[in-house]
């Protein structure tokens, strides 16, 4: 246990019951967002998307309780006796569970099972798979000329038993559009039971699997044809089921299923902090994205000495950055050295290309010199050479522990006077990948994107193959070579070298 926790006084305890939406990231609530940004530990399950870790405290402690129909991680008992044990700690305390927290969700039970204890404790509401699954399939569940009714309902007990809790006639009866949850595996009997109680055997219907998620399914058949569909398809769980003539709407208004990359799967190896604009790019585009962090950045061994170099940046004529996590660095340490950003003096400052750029602009300082096109150390030194004779300028280089030496040899050559600041140092990333590298080998991938060389001997480290057929794509020539070092090859190099050339490398290559 952490000083800062055990500190705490038992009020301070809280759980958040919170519904992380269906699983499209931009679907979690403001409201959810800040109460995992707050956690002291996270508790989560399958169907709550691990991308939203990465709005976690670093120091926040993440449990997984799994919640599979068949492979329970932990059970409900044992979960609400986890969550109440955890917030009587003084903990704040965040239950991340898929879609709405009560619908079909256990969500009243844990919070029964909290009041009972006398914690405190909230219901977060979420956006729930019922209502957004249809929606990303291009269903709405109500419709002006279709459906003014909606019924949800388990699919998860078993019809032809007699202690079932539902009644079969009055949902064959219920007008408009019907959804049901959990209901794949029982397909068979539950399609039936509509049908013997009178529901048309020819009303459409569609299941939608791993809604609103980069992997997305939809298979579209009749209540009387469905279950044989999900036979011959194989189609698995998790989906929703929707009945009724909403869905043929779909042939109008399916638009998440028809973006540009839709159902292309793709790897993106960075790391958790910085995934965030390729990720977000390549999803916006339709790609279902997995994230792999391969590495983590942490502070140099030697912090006291990067503090000193930055302390004395105002004496420089040049400050170097290659990469916006040195930017951060310097910046986070300058600022608390100095309280005035002129302390920063007349110093020149030269970016290695747009992605260092802006980060420096960010902190509303210009970039006086970046190379035209080659975003790499040789571009960066071919760019001083055109500007000005360098020969005894002092510079000051901020660059991680394993960067290549090309900068600080070439400048020093054209008798520039550099000194390095080692601002930050990259390391394995080895936890909450494992699920990652699990889906990459049993489901395959399109596309594997590097952004460096050092992500590419880094993801190499993890010992995966990759599956056949994945197309390898390179953010420039430095990772292109690195690539080439573990014996692979890239079907095709980003240019300009940035985060958007990758993105449009990427597209051309699926287009091809
Ligand atoms: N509280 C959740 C439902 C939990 S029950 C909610 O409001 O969405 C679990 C069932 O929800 C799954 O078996 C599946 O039927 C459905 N489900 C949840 N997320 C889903 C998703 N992204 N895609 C398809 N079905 C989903």
């Amino acid at each position: 246990m952490s000083s800062a926790s055990s500190s705490k006084s038992l009020s301070s305890g809280i759980c958040y019951l919170v519904g992380a939406g269906p699983g499209d990231p931009g679907l979690l609530t403001l409201k959810g967002k800040a109460c995992i940004e707050k956690a002291d530990v996270l508790v989560y399950d399958y169907l709550s998307n691990p991308a939203f870790l990465r709005f976690a405290r670093p120091d926040a402690e993440k449990i997984y309780v799994g919640k599979k129909a068949r492979d329970h991680a932990m059970k409900q008992e044992d979960i609400n006796a986890l969550i109440v044990k955890l917030t009587r700690e003084g903990k704040v305390v965040t239950r991340l569970k898929g879609g709405d927290p009560v619908l079909f969700g256990r969500g009243a039970e844990e919070a029964a099972e909290l009041a009972e204890a006398g914690v405190r404790f909230e219901l977060v509401p979420g956006i729930t798979s019922a209502i957004a699954g249809p929606a990303y399939a291009g269903i709405p569940v109500t419709h002006r000329n279709h459906a003014s009714q909606l019924t949800i309902f388990t699919g998860h007990e078993d019809p032809t038993k007699p202690e079932t809790a539902l009644n079969y006639a009055k949902l064959a009866q219920a007008d408009g559009t019907k959804v049901f949850l959990m209901g794949v595996e029982r397909m068979e009997e539950i399609t039936n039971a509509l049908i013997q109680h009178g529901a048309n055997p020819d009303t459409p219907m569609a299941l939608v699997r791993w809604a609103t998620h980069g992997g997305q399914r939809t298979l579209v058949a009749t209540l009387s044809t469905m279950a044989q569909r999900v036979r011959e398809t194989g189609f698995k769980a998790p989906a929703v089921a929707v009945v009724g003539d909403v869905v043929t709407e779909r042939e109008a208004i399916n638009w998440f299923e028809n973006r540009p990359l839709f159902g292309k799967r793709i790897v993106v190896t960075r790391t958790r902090q910085q995934a965030g604009e390729l990720t977000r790019e390549l999803v916006d585009l339709g790609a279902d994205v997995i994230e792999v962090p391969t590495i983590r950045i942490e502070e140099p061994k030697d912090r006291r000495g990067f503090a000193e170099l930055v302390k004395d940046a105002h004496t420089y004529d040049w400050l170097i950055f290659t990469s916006p996590n040195g930017v951060e660095a310097f910046f986070h340490w300058f600022y608390q050295l100095y309280q005035d950003a002129r302390s920063i003096g007349g110093v020149k400052i030269a970016a290695i290309g747009p992605g260092t750029a802006k980060k420096i602009r960010e902190y509303r300082l210009a970039v006086d010199l970046m190379p035209e096109k080659d975003f790499v150390a040789e571009g960066l030194v071919q760019a001083f050479k055109d500007r000005e004779d360098v020969e005894n300028q002092t510079m000051l280089w901020i660059k991680a522990e394993e960067t290549r030496e090309v900068i600080a040899n070439e400048l020093t050559g054209l008798r520039a006077i550099v000194d390095e600041a080692i601002a930050y140092r990259t390391v394995p990333e080895r936890e909450e990948n494992l699920e990652a590298l699990a889906r990459i080998k049993a489901e395959g991938a399109d596309v594997i994107t590097f952004t460096s060389a050092s992500t590419v001997d880094h993801f190499m480290a993890l010992g995966v193959d990759l599956p056949a057929g994945t197309q390898i794509a390179s953010i420039g020539p430095v990772t292109s070579e690195a690539v080439r070092r573990h014996g692979l090859e890239p079907a095709i190099e980003a240019d300009p070298h940035t985060i958007p050339g990758l993105v449009a490398a990427v597209k051309q290559l699926l287009d091809a």
